[in-house]
Formats: C-alpha cells, sequence, structure tokens
C-alpha cells in the first residue's frame, strides 16, 4: 500500500508549533534555577487530586472532567534545589521572569514579529495533572513576522512565553508521577501559519527555526529541551494536531504518515458512500455475546469471564473489511477504533471481525457470534469488547461514536507521535475557552527601553553568519552560504570549534556540503544517518584513525542501517588500524616493487608509486599524509640522493 502521495494535489497544509527551553538564570515564575535535578538531589513528595476548574464561560472541558471523574491522582516529587512553594502552588508566583522575556523579544524581532503593547499572562487548562496547578501559565509576546527557507517565506502567526511542565516520570492504574523541576522553565513557543507544503518543507522549517533560537545564545540543549508539535490537514481532512515529535527526522515521516491517514479516512469515507451505508441503519446495538463464550479458550475471554466480566459486542451490517482497512503501516482503522475504546473507558483493548480468528477465539465462536447478532458472514462485520459490562459499554460507545465520525470523514484530534512516524489518537481537539487572565502576576508593558535591550538577543541575519563562518573557520563565503541554508550549520560549528588545528574548517565542511549531497544525489537515505554518527566518524578521521577518503563509504553504509556503529564499519571493510609506520612500510615496499621506474624517473615517479599505495591503503590513512611520505621516501632515490 506504499501509495505516492502528490502533496500539491493533496492541499496538504503543516503548521509547526516548536518549543524551546531557555537557559536563564532561574525559572519563568520563582528564583530556582532553570535547569533539570540531578540524579540523586534529595526531595520532598506530596500528593494530590486535581478537580477541573470552570474558565470565564463557565465551561468544563470535557475530557478534564473524565480524568477527574475517574479518581486520577498525581504524586509529586519535589526535588530540594530545584523546585519552590511555587512548584507546589503553595506561594503565588513572581514576577515575569526579565531575562526570559528580552530573549523572546531578540527572537521575535529577528523574525519580524510585532511585540503587543503589553504582556499579560494567562492561565491555560491543563488537564493532566503536568502542572499543580492545573493550567499553564502563558503569555503572548509578538505577533506576525516571517521566517524565510529555501526562498519562500514562511508566515510567523504567535511568538510566546510560556512555563515548561512537570516531568513526567511513570504512570500505573490511577496514579501519575511527577517530578517538579522542569515546571516553570522558560518556554518560547512559536507557531507557523500553516504555509508549509510539502514533508521535507516541514523538516527545513523546523530546522531554521531551531537554529535561530540556538543562535540567541540563551538556549538550553539536548534532548528534549526542544519539542515540536506538527498541524496537519489536507483538503476534505481536518487539522490534526502531532504531539511529541521528538526529532527533527521524526517531522518528514510524521507529516507523510498523517497526509498518508486522512487520504485513506477519505477514501474509508468514499467505500462507506459507495456501499450505500447509512449510519443509522448499518450499527446495532450493544448485544451479550458472553453465552458464546462459554468454555472458551481464549486466554483474555476467559479470564475476563472467571472476573466476572461480560463479552459485549455491536453488529456493523455492510461493514465486512472496514475495521480491516489499513491507514497507515501496521495501522489499521480497527486500531483507531481501539485507541478511542481506550481512551473513554481505559479497556485494554477489542477484537474486530476482520482480524477474526485469532487470540484464541475460534472459527466456531466467530460463526456463532455471526448467528446471534443475524449477520451475514460475507457483507457484515462487528466488534466485541471482553471487560466489567459497564467499562465494555462505555467501550463500544465510544467505538459507535468514531464509527459516526468515519461517514463525515476525518475528526479533529491530538495524536502522539510514535518512533516509526505513525501516529495513535491522544485524545480530542481542546476547544477554544481554555484560557483566562493570571490575576496574580501585573502586565508588563513593552517600552523602547525593553526592546533595545532585546537587541542583545537577537539572532543574527544569516549575511552575518555567513561572515563569522568564514572568518572562524577559514572557509570561502561561497561554502559559508552553503552551510547555512544547509540543515548542518549546527553541527558543523560544532565539529569546526572541536577540531580547530586538527582538521581544515574547509574539509569538515565538505562533508556537509559535497560529500552527503552528493550520496543523496545517488538516493542514499542521508537523512537517516543519526548526528552520532556523523560526529564519530569525523572524530575517527581527526585521530588518525582511519582516512578522509573512507568517509563517504561509512555514511553510506550507515544510511541504509542507521542503527549501526561507525566503527563497526569501518572495522567491516577493513579500514582500520593503520599507523604512519605501517604506512611507510607499504610506501617502501611498494617502491621496492616498482624499482626500475624508479631509479630511471626519480621524483617524477610519484604519481605511478602514490597510485599504488591508495590502492593498497583504501581509505585507512590520510591521503595528504601518504603523499608526503611517498615524497620523502622517494627523496631517497632521487639522482642526487644516490
Ligand atoms: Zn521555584
Amino acid at each position: 500500500m506504499a501509495e505516492k502521495l502528490d502533496y500539491r494535489e493533496l492541499g496538504l497544509k503543516v503548521g509547526l508549533e516548536l518549543h524551546q527551553q531557555l537557559a536563564t538564570t532561574h525559572k519563568l515564575f520563582c528564583g530556582c534555577p532553570a535547569e533539570l535535578a540531578l540524579e540523586d538531589e534529595a526531595e520532598d513528595r506530596f500528593i494530590r487530586k486535581l478537580r477541573p476548574t470552570r474558565s470565564e464561560l463557565g465551561e468544563i472541558d470535557p475530557a478534564a472532567l473524565f480524568e477527574w471523574k475517574k479518581g486520577r491522582k498525581y504524586i509529586y516529587d519535589a526535588p530540594i534545589n530545584h523546585s519552590c512553594l511555587v512548584e507546589a502552588d503553595e506561594e503565588p508566583p513572581h514576577p515575569l521572569n526579565r531575562e526570559a522575556l528580552l530573549v523572546t523579544l531578540g527572537f521575535a524581532l529577528s523574525l519580524g514579529s510585532k511585540p503587543v503593547n503589553e504582556v499579560y499572562t494567562m492561565r491555560k487548562i491543563v488537564i493532566d495533572g503536568s502542572n499543580t496547578s492545573g493550567f499553564q501559565r502563558t503569555a503572548l509576546v509578538a505577533l506576525g513576522g516571517s521566517i524565510e527557507v529555501e526562498g519562500k517565506n514562511i508566515g510567523i502567526q504567535t511568538v510566546v512565553l510560556e512555563e515548561d511542565a512537570s516531568r513526567k516520570l511513570g504512570e500505573k492504574d490511577l496514579v501519575t508521577n511527577y517530578k517538579l523541576d522542569r515546571l516553570g522553565i522558560p518556554l518560547i513557543e512559536v507557531a507557523t501559519a500553516p504555509d508549509i507544503q510539502s514533508p521535507e518543507e516541514a523538516r527545513n522549517v523546523a530546522y531554521h527555526l531551531g537554529l535561530l533560537f540556538r543562535l540567541t545564545g540563551k538556549v538550553r540543549r539536548g534532548i528534549g529541551t526542544i519539542r515540536q508539535d506538527i498541524n496537519v490537514s489536507i483538503n476534505g481532512g481536518a487539522i490534526t494536531e502531532i504531539k511529541g515529535v521528538q526529532t527533527l527526522e521524526l517531522i518528514p515521516k510524521a507529516v507523510e504518515m498523517e497526509a498518508l491517514r486522512q487520504y485513506r479516512l477519505l477514501k474509508l469515507k468514499a467505500l462507506l458512500e459507495e456501499r450505500h451505508l447509512v449510519y443509522s441503519n448499518a450499527i446495532t446495538e450493544i448485544h451479550d455475546l458472553t453465552r458464546v463464550f462459554t468454555g472458551t479458550k481464549s486466554k483474555i475471554v476467559s479470564r475476563t469471564l472467571k472476573k466476572g466480566g461480560k463479552v459485549l459486542g455491536i453488529a456493523l451490517r455492510g461493514m465486512k473489511g472496514i475495521p480491516g482497512f489499513e491507514l497507515t503501516p501496521g495501522r489499521r482503522f480497527g486500531t483507531e477504533l481501539a485507541d478511542y475504546a481506550r481512551f473513554w473507558s481505559g479497556v485494554g483493548g477489542l477484537f474486530h471481525s476482520d482480524e477474526l480468528p485469532a487470540y484464541g477465539i475460534t472459527e466456531q465462536e466467530v460463526e456463532k457470534v455471526y448467528t446471534v447478532l443475524g449477520l451475514d458472514k460475507e457483507q457484515d462485520a462487528f466488534i466485541l469488547v471482553a471487560d466489567e459490562e459497564e467499562k465494555a459499554a462505555k467501550a463500544l460507545k465510544a467505538v459507535v461514536d468514531r464509527i459516526k465520525q468515519a461517514f463525515k470523514g476525518v475528526p479533529e484530534e491530538t495524536r502522539q507521535c510514535l518512533p516509526d512516524g505513525t501516529t495513535r489518537f491522544l485524545r480530542p481537539r481542546p476547544g477554544s475557552a481554555r484560557m483566562y487572565p493570571e490575576t496574580d502576576i501585573p502586565p508588563t508593558p513593552i517600552t523602547i527601553h525593553l526592546l533595545k535591550e532585546a537587541e542583545r538577543f537577537k539572532p543574527p541575519h544569516p549575511s552575518v553568519l555567513v561572515k563569522q563562518l568564514s572568518d572562524n573557520y577559514g572557509i570561502n563565503r561561497q561554502l559559508a552560504l552553503q552551510l547555512v541554508r544547509s540543515p548542518y550549520l549546527d553541527i558543523y560549528t560544532l565539529l569546526a570549534e572541536k577540531y580547530r588545528g586538527k582538521l581544515t574548517g574547509t574539509w569538515i565542511a565538505s562533508v556537509f556540503t559535497n560529500i552527503i549531497p552528493m550520496l543523496r544525489g545517488e538516493g542514499v537515505p542521508v537523512d537517516q544517518i543519526p548526528e552520532s554518527a556523523l560526529k564519530e566518524i569525523i572524530d575517527m578521521v581527526a585521530k588518525g584513525e582511519v582516512g578522509k577518503e573512507a568517509v563517504e563509504e561509512v555514511l553510506r553504509k550507515i544510511a541504509e542501517k542507521p542503527d549501526r556503529h561507525p566503527r563497526e564499519i569501518v572495522e567491516e571493510l577493513g579500514l582500520t588500524g593503520l599507523s604512519e609506520d605501517d604506512v611507510r612500510k607499504i610506501v617502501i615496499e611498494t617502491i621496492e616493487e616498482n624499482m626500475n621506474a624508479v631509479k630511471e624517473r626519480g621524483e617524477r615517479s610519484f604519481g605511478l608509486v602514490m597510485g599504488k599505495v591508495m590502492a593498497k591503503v583504501r581509505g585507512r590513512f590520510d591521503g595528504k599524509k601518504i603523499a608526503e611520505i611517498v615524497r620523502e621516501e622517494l627523496s631517497k632515490y632521487s639522482p642526487r640522493g644516490i
């Protein structure tokens, strides 16, 4: 089913929301350090039950109410050096961190965003206990602007300063455990307009926004310090918000998978129409099918029945093949139904007729279900849930609701990104009535004085960057410009700095502007090469453990199998282990083998000897150094040397 989609024709629209932690001296609303606690730091612990709060309009978020009704409890670990009474919600927040505001303003100015006149801190309701107060504090700092990526302007909607949430450590049954160190670390949130039109473009925009963040010089680095959410829609689909996209590399994959999912859901809708199905006729009431499974061999089912549970089911008339309809690789419409069932009732899962017999449920039992429900095996489908009666019924109600939405097309959802780029239902998209003013914090007027001060954190313009790179690492302007436009500027700067004096800036640049693009041109999946592997192979070159000539081959192999270690590949290719002495031996040996030519032509036989040595050494030693050794050894045979 690997359909190649034409994103223009599909009307793909993508907007990004990036969250970057700031490395300010303290948190956004208290004096605690803006960093994570040490592993062994002493901590207090307290338990809370959060109540859903009404918004100003008197509405209660249905999802919040649902969580509360379930009776969920939250355990908070409070590290003594990285949290205080503010994080515990026992003390009002302190005034907004001025440094964080300045960095956010500087960032906003570089995008041409227009700062607001006064910054108001608002409360945004959160329902998962990640904020002890039950809301996240957030402040709009600037509106509008744009970022140019590969010649195209991508609109910026908002630049916001907000507090990060607590770290989730674990979850079991109705208890969730959080650590408070991350709560209150300042975050810049930047949201783009839905101007992005392809998976690759989404990656590039995220990269360039990430680069601007880093150029403020005030951001935290490392895993989890930048988080990206993606909004995706196609023509006739709906806006899906994808959360938890951990790496840059995953962005294009997640966009691709979501476009495919929406495209397939529209196909599913067309299929339902083609079969002339009407929702109200197609789905039956909930039936108790427990009797069918008396003495069943299915472990899952018999365990439920032993505990006094039931097997409930619904018939789906005319829907054979619908639950088994594939949306993204490995995820079927039935998987979506199961996600809804899990979310709204807490059951472990469901069975659908397209996947049965399986899980110990036999052919005979399937036949019996068809008979009891009065269904036609060739045309109809059914869904079963085995659990406590009330839970199972609730799960099937959620399934029915989700099927109803399939008749309309794509539901608006918030989804969780999985490691392979596919997504899973997380919750319905929140309504808009979720923010109200934070009365504990006075507004901050944006004065000319403040704006002037913010200039200090404003990331440099690309042309300034080009000059800096060229001056710092001795590379020409053209190469510097290529680097600024490439997704590798960051890692380049890091490596050029680290190996200053060992490797030239120009050679390191050539890995990113020459070798990688060349491999990409050959169709090698270079985006899969992990940053760690790039660092490792260049480190090996710097240490003389492998020749520069080997880099291309090693990267090609890693792109194909990104979980492999460069060292492993170097060894496998037989590219390791040559010392300068080894190389000198090979050179002398080669000269001896070609003594006639050497005696005749002296140093003019350099090309001949060099070619033969290179063929023997094959990337196991640096070519430039080999040339030096060849010259040295040859000079001993030159007429003057004899
Ligand atoms: Zn604190």
